[in-house]
């Protein structure tokens, strides 16, 4: 069982997404077929929208976004990368980019010029 002190470690998510995975056999049951797993995350994605563009109570937003962060973890143990380290790479990289203003809103990008 989940102990409180491990509720901010990366590991201790991805060991109980796992253990859903585990759990209902996702790896022989389909559950772990990334055609499959895009449209779930497209499903997701748009209960998020839904949420925004509904004028939906914070929480239910908070649980669409986690649904979608259990998804987007549960890809990564189906296609057999480690997020944790691709997290970090590519942060590392955003912190290095320059930030423009297009159409009033910031964008932080590579802004590649022709
Ligand atoms: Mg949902």
């Amino acid at each position: 069982m989940q102990r409180d002190s491990d509720k901010d470690s990366y590991a201790a998510m991805l060991a109980a997404v796992q253990a859903f995975h585990t759990k209902h056999d996702f790896k022989s049951t389909g559950g772990e077929e990334l055609i499959y797993r895009v449209a779930l995350m497209a499903e997701e994605l748009g209960e998020v929208s839904a949420c925004v563009s509904k004028g939906k109570p914070r929480d239910e937003l908070a649980e669409e976004v986690a649904d979608l962060m259990i998804l987007l973890m549960g890809t990564a143990i189906a296609a057999k990368f480690d997020l944790n380290s691709a997290f970090w790479q590519k942060m590392n990289k955003l912190m290095l980019r320059e930030a423009r203003m297009v159409n009033g809103r910031i964008r932080v990008s590579e802004f590649r010029t022709k």
